[in-house]
């Protein structure tokens, strides 16, 4: 009765954690979770206040596919404020979030049998998505040696006559690591003379620590703008991931309005009311918040790499930017799963193991968490690791 495609898709593993995390927790049982990719901060007032507004002001109806010409504005606005990118509306499609955004991208440009390239350790969505286009993912692994970055060389290695997409994904979920301008213009290279698109995934780029510049992919040269999709949201620099807000933008207007037929056919416009805070949430209103956001971030980071370090066994590399730590277990396992499986069993600690970013030998920890948890966490990590 099931179709052979949705047959061979997972479900998320991420999720999958945080639920199983979360049912544990309503069970009574002591859990705490390192699992989701989701900020401990509520949203910012003003974006709250947005919503209560447009509720009163009764904007409860549809609206165009892509959003509301207010809408599109603000994102044109912010991607050349804060970006340096012109895009007009047409250039624009919003949706239910990074990820639906991602969706309709992969099922707009991906035919049976293209290749898409995708640096590992990677969010687990992406190969999910290429299969479910009818695509076959080219993995590109990096480890901690390489900062969790491709070379130039390496993506040269990978392309074949079929290589339809690249996604590259700065800050990196799971790993923190952020291309610099150089990076991008060296890979930019290795495109320069084919039709590969990049979906350039920028979801984390207000989530920056310490001298590091983001720098959007698109922004690089006139050949990069042209072949990039820029992907971005306010789920994780606005702790709105419930609302539901994600956006694309492409210099071919074709593309955005074969998605925006796609869209038309699935959801529709996204939520009104989440449309009319998002505007709030992308015209600098909430700057202030975002920074607070940013540095609280940042200090756990501090804190946490330095616990994890000083923790027999497990090695990790300071991120860039995002709230992950990929946590290197190599010295104490090479089975990620069953380590995630006997740690969650023995000390109550969730956690994302490497294989599900396509990195064995590693965990994924969010340190979207309180640093108090964070302190409890690590020490039972260290207790769990101890009594091995
Ligand atoms: N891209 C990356 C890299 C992510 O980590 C996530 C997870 N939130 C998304 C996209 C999807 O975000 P959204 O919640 O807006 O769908
Ligand atoms: N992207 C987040 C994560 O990596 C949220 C869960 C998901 O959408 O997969 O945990």
């Amino acid at each position: 009765m099931l179709s052979q495609r949705i047959q061979t898709l997972s479900a998320s593993l991420t999720i999958a954690i945080s639920s199983l995390a979360r049912d544990l927790k309503a069970q009574g049982k002591d859990v705490i979770s390192f699992s989701a990719g989701e900020p401990d901060f509520d949203t910012p007032i003003a974006v709250k206040n947005a919503a209560k507004k447009a509720l009163d002001e009764g904007l409860t109806k549809y609206t165009a596919v892509a959003g509301t010409p207010e809408l599109l504005n603000a994102v044109a606005d912010k991607l050349k404020r804060e970006n340096g990118l012109e895009y007009t509306t047409d250039q624009i499609l919003t949706s239910n979030g990074a990820k639906h955004s991602l969706f309709n991208l992969f099922q707009a440009v991906i035919d049976d049998g293209d290749e898409v390239i995708i640096p590992a350790p990677y969010w687990v969505t992406y190969p999910e998505l290429v299969k479910y286009s009818g695509g076959i993912s080219v993995i590109i692994d990096t480890t901690d040696e390489s900062g969790f970055k491709i070379t130039p060389e390496q993506l040269k290695s990978a392309i074949t006559p079929k290589t339809k997409m690249l996604v590259l994904t700065s800050p990196s979920n799971p790993t923190g690591a952020v291309y610099s301008k150089e990076e991008l213009e060296a890979l930019g290279e290795i495109l320069k003379d084919t039709d590969i698109i990049v979906a350039s995934d920028e979801m984390y780029e207000k989530l920056v620590f310490g001298d590091t510049q983001f720098v959007a992919t698109a922004s690089i040269s006139a050949d990069m703008f042209n072949r990039t999709v820029t992907i971005n949201g306010l789920s994780k620099s606005a702790a709105m991931t419930g609302w539901r807000f994600g956006y694309l933008a492409s210099a071919n207007r074709e593309l955005i309005s074969v998605m925006n037929k796609l869209q038309s056919q699935s959801t529709s416009n996204i939520n009104s009311i989440t449309q009319s805070s998002a505007i709030v949430g992308l015209d600098g209103t909430i700057d202030k918040e975002v920074e607070e956001m940013r540095l609280a971030f940042e200090s756990r980071c501090n804190e946490a790499v330095e616990l994890f370090n000083a923790v027999d066994g497990l090695s990790v590399v300071k991120p860039n930017g995002a709230f992950y730590l990929f946590v290197n277990i190599k010295e104490v396992s090479n089975d990620s799963m069953q380590f995630c499986k006997d740690l969650l069993e023995e000390q109550g600690v969730a956690v994302v193991p490497g294989v599900g970013f396509g990195s064995e030998g590693y965990f994924r920890f969010s340190f979207a968490t309180d640093i108090e948890t964070i302190r409890v966490g690590i020490k039972r990590i260290e207790a769990f690791i101890k009594n091995r």
